[in-house]
């Protein structure tokens, strides 16, 4: 048995015609750039989630980047956010000057621990940046509690987590800004890069719109510095079509977790969801030890594995100058050596499930 670790071919034959047709409508009409599929994706983007405002763009990364821009994000300000996570989390903060503040995970959730922001906050903090990791909306409400304590505004990195939802709610709809991803690995994907910004703030809405075409208000017309970001109309109308079958594909993801819940969760590690929370799995995140022993053997079997994240990013070589060191986030350097993710997507079936946690129980 070969088993694909996220089942991106499938995804796209499932739904081919209806795909290639929506691509087709827009290369016929040439309306590459801000066509009326991209207006009509944020529409439904803001029915999905209950937000106001959703602004598309050019991918997770430039979300991040657009969301801070519009909160004037200066060199100096300091952003306080987890050193468990993708880098784009943090790179972003430093792209702009600022300074990356890390604060050590829970270890049952891997999101950032609530209990312990307030000691990192400062007067130069200007963001708390939590990330709803895997496919977890992280603790927002005590968040946001912070944050309207010490007038620090919430940017919610919703890159792996578009869909779950929190205390009822959905995720990218839970703070001042919430940032997702359409990368074709993540829950949602496009067929390349694109991602999109959440608001309830019209004016704040307004500022993302106008920096992500260069700043412009209009045409030729440049108020503040901006970038171009937008998402591609293609994008859209992949995405457009994805999205009538999302609900569906999360159910199904939510399965493929249950079952390896049922056959694993005597013998590794494994994800640990709160009540409030339902995960759209973005990642099914097991615990062992030996992993690079484990990982070889599985491979050979044919079952591919993956490492998220292998190194806490206070101890990446970009980030040398911020002067951490091993040992200052105890709880994501002991993650980062055990974690191990396996074969998630809405396409897994029952019969490779049972094959992998089979697989997995022989070498335990
Ligand atoms: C994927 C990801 C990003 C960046 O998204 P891209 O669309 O790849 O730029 C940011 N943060 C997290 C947590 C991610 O997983």
């Amino acid at each position: 048995m070969i088993i694909d670790f996220a089942n991106l071919t499938k995804a796209y034959q499932e739904h081919k015609e209806n795909i290639d047709r929506a691509i087709n409508d827009v290369v016929s009409t040439s309306r590459f750039i801000m066509g009326e599929e991209v207006k009509q994706l944020e529409t439904l983007l803001e029915e999905y989630t209950g937000a106001k405002y959703a602004i598309s763009c050019s991918s997770g990364t430039d979300a991040l980047l657009l969301g801070m821009m519009a909160l004037d994000v200066e060199p100096g300000d300091e952003i306080i956010t987890s050193p468990f996570t993708f880098i784009a989390t943090a790179e972003t903060i430093a792209f702009l000057g600022a300074i990356p503040v890390f604060v050590d995970i829970d270890e049952s959730t891997y999101n950032i621990d609530v209990n312990r922001i307030e000691e990192k906050i400062t007067k130069r903090t200007k963001v708390i940046m939590p990330v709803s990791l895997y496919g977890q909306v992280a603790d927002m409400d005590e968040i946001n509690e912070l944050g309207r304590k010490y007038k620090i505004t919430v940017i919610e990195d919703a890159a792996q987590s578009f869909g779950a939802t929190y205390k009822g709610k959905k995720s990218c709809n839970l703070s001042s800004i919430g940032c997702t991803s359409f990368f074709p690995a993540k829950p949602l994907g496009c067929f390349g890069d694109g991602g999109a910004l959440f608001t309830n703030d019209e004016q704040l809405s307004d500022k993302i719109k106008s920096m992500r075409v260069h700043g412009q208000t209009q045409r030729y017309f440049h108020k503040y510095i901006g970038m171009g970001g937008r998402l591609d109309t293609i994008q859209a109308a992949v995405l457009l079509e994805k999205l009538k079958h999302y609900e569906n594909d999360v159910k199904r993801r939510q399965d493929v977790a249950k079952q390896y819940d049922q056959n694993l969760k005597d013998i590794v590690i494994t994800p640990f969801i709160k009540e409030d929370n339902t995960s759209v799995w973005a990642q099914y995140s097991i615990r062992v030890k030996n992993r690079d022993n484990i990982q070889a053997i599985l491979k050979e079997k044919g079952i591919p594995t993956a490492v998220h994240y292998p190194k806490p990013l206070h101890l990446q070589e970009c980030f040398e100058y911020l002067k951490y060191k091993k040992g200052d986030f105890p709880i994501s350097e002991k993650v980062s050596d055990e974690i191990m993710s396996l074969p998630m997507n809405p396409y897994v079936t029952d019969q490779e499930i049972n094959y992998i946690t089979k697989q997995i129980k022989s070498l335990l």
